[in-house]
């Protein structure tokens, strides 16, 4: 194979602690007291065997620094100091010392490669210039080189060239060793090329799927459901095994990458495929044109829509078995000028069973919102902007209180999650069954707790009012920037104000952020007067806390990995159902709401900027308007 690193092939048997530490002078604090400190005079520094490390010893010696660390520090790449913190931060954080010191950006990842090749001997390839499709395929497992950052260059005999970026790391040589039989030799690759080249790896359309999802994998397609369409001469094309492998393979990474949405985009040059991780889009893989209309077709057949209807959006279902689980998927086809471009969205249902303290409520926060939902009738009302996670809090809600005994039923535009024991309704407004419909049959159905979608008519709400007050726990969403403003638009659809007051019992807005990543999240300096003007007050300046900013790993996508809420939970106490009996402004609730110690979207995100959950940027543009 091309590049294969065979010019300085390693020796044989280096697989010990002893023998992945430099060699050349083994005993570091010993020689370091020549002027050591003195960074004009450098003591001379080689190695008998090795050709001579570029660098110069330029910082204090720690004699408690080993491995990578000390390797570094050795070749002026790193302060001894910077070091020492950095090795406190990855015990801590229970990473690797490389990771770390990527993560923190103080050597770059081909300073660190070229250190470790000269410290430790070891070749060292420029995995830009390698073709992947030409690197063994199948050998090592893809779980295996996602877990520990290798990848298998090539092979010879029993021989396997592994490249990685920590060639200190012991234990994945001898799980590599277990899993292939092979004897595994270190190649130095750059730690950024690696993880670019695992990511796409993980998306290229040539490689097989049966390494990541094994035989378990299978599209949920009733036969009878089989249209006379797929007789025809189309059906070589949704057939084709690339284009199924191609797709199969998406929606696996997708799973794995935790996105909620998966897009396949045709433009006149080129097609591409971008997943909606933690709510930002980002490219996956720009597959070949050609496969444009033998994707769609394929989709479509498995998502039971009409392959020969070009010209109009549809939308569809698919369900896809992976193991024991199986996942629904909800299709969305579109006609742009250039091809269909269909959305996936995953239907996710394990989100909702994930309890609520996966959401990020704060305890008090969390207690209020319980005592309303487990009262024994009334109206909860989730509020906020599409995406904001309305539906899962709600899903969360109902999949606490699902028990044996309650008879739970919602109605959405369309049902997002599945849960077992709730009968779901999807509304059908071409056959006339709306919201309001919907639930004037539910209060036949013997009802214990309602879920409606949305209360966008004064029609729902008037019945969905009705049902709160006649023994019926209702719970529903509205679009409204925060939980006071719920309150007046009820009024402003022409809700009685004695009936919100006495139906309601707690409104709760949200928003959604980033979630930090723990394993290189670092510490932030902002002005003052930033803070100030953020929210913060002179008493949040006590030395006992500190904002954190992203940086970005490899286990995070730029320094976040996964969303939690800000939540404004708005009890509707005696003092504010005065307020709305009098008719009183958003305002004036929102100031009773702030006596009675209800935060506000902003101030529930300083909390979470205080416990270095979120970074200030992200409840900023959160909480902006
Ligand atoms: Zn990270």
């Amino acid at each position: 194979m091309p590049g294969a690193p065979t010019g300085h092939a390693p020796v044989h048997g280096r697989r010990t602690r002893e023998k992945l530490t430099p060699r050349g002078p083994p005993a570091l604090p010993v020689r370091a007291p020549h002027g050591w400190h003195n960074r004009r005079t450098p003591p001379p520094f080689r190695r008998p065997t090795q050709p001579p490390v570029e660098t110069t010893l330029a910082e204090p010696l720690q004699s408690a620094l080993s491995g990578v660390a000390r390797m570094l520090v050795h070749a002026g790449k790193l302060p001894a100091k910077a070091a020492e913190d950095l090795v406190k931060q990855a015990r801590e954080k229970k990473i690797s010392f490389v990771n770390a010191v990527i993560a923190s950006g103080q050597v770059s990842p081909a300073d660190l490669a070229h250190t470790l090749s000269s410290a430790l001997a070891l070749p060292l390839l420029d995995l830009g210039a390698m073709d992947p499709q030409r690197m063994p395929q199948n050998v090592i497992d893809a779980k295996l080189m996602q877990q520990y950052q290798v990848v298998a260059l090539s092979r010879r005999g029993n021989r396997l060239f592994v490249g990685g970026a920590d060639p200190t790391d012991l234990e994945v040589i001898e799980r590599i060793k277990f899993a292939t039989q092979l004897q595994p030799e270190w190649v130095i690759v750059e730690h950024d090329k690696l993880s670019k080249l695992l990511s796409s790896a993980s998306a290229s359309a040539a490689e097989t799927l049966e390494s990541i999802a094994g035989g378990d994998f299978d599209f949920d397609i009733a036969e009878e459901d089989a249209t006379p369409q797929q007789e025809s001469a189309e059906l070589a094309d949704v057939e084709d095994a690339p284009v199924v492998r191609f797709l199969q393979k998406m929606l696996v990474d997708a799973i794995n990458l935790r996105a909620s949405d998966l897009h396949f985009e045709p433009y006149e040059f080129h097609y591409r495929v971008r997943f909606r991780v933690d709510g930002e889009l980002r490219e996956i893989t720009q597959p070949p044109i050609a496969i444009k209309d033998k994707l769609s077709s394929r989709i479509k057949v498995i998502s039971r829509l009409d392959i020969a209807e070009r010209r109009v959006p549809q939308d569809g279902r698919m369900k896809l078995k992976f193991g024991a689980k199986s996942i629904d998927f909800r299709v969305s086809t579109l006609p742009t000028l250039f091809g269909e471009k269909i959305v996936i969205r995953i239907l996710d249902s394990s989100s909702a069973k994930l309890g609520i303290d996966a959401l990020g409520y704060e305890k008090i926060e969390k207690e209020r919102l319980l005592a309303a939902i487990y009262r024994p009738y009334g109206m909860v009302l989730v509020t906020g902007p599409t995406g904001s996670g309305k539906t899962v809090s709600l899903y969360t809600c109902l999949n606490i209180l699902n028990q044996p005994g309650v008879n739970i039923s919602t109605v959405e535009d369309p049902a997002e999650i599945n849960l077992p024991g709730i009968n779901q309704v999807n509304v059908n407004d071409k056959a006339g069954l709306n919201f309001s419909a919907a639930l004037k049959s539910f209060l036949r159905q013997d009802p214990d707790i309602i879920m409606v979608g949305e209360i966008r008519d004064l029609e729902t709400a008037d019945i969905a009012i009705k049902a709160a007050q006649t023994g019926h726990m209702v719970m529903s969403t509205l679009h409204t920037n925060d939980a006071p403003k719920t309150l007046t638009r009820l009024l402003n659809m022409g809700v009685a104000p004695f009936n919100i007051a006495s139906s309601v019992l707690l409104i709760t807005a949200q928003r959604l952020v980033r979630r930090l990543c723990e394993n290189c999240k670092q510490p932030a300096e902002y002005p003052r007067e930033a803070l100030l003007k953020a929210g913060f007050v002179e008493e949040d300046f006590d030395g006992s806390w500190k904002p954190y900013r992203a940086v970005g790993c490899n286990n995070c996508t730029n320094g976040y990995r996964g969303r939690l809420g800000l939540y404004q939970v708005l009890p509707i106490t005696e003092a504010i159902q005065r307020i709305i009996l009098a008719e009183g402004t958003a305002m004036d609730i929102a100031e009773q709401a702030k006596k009675e110690g209800v935060r506000d979207l902003r101030q529930s995100g300083l909390v979470k900027v205080r416990g270095g959950i979120t970074t200030l940027e992200e409840v900023l543009s959160a909480t902006n308007e």
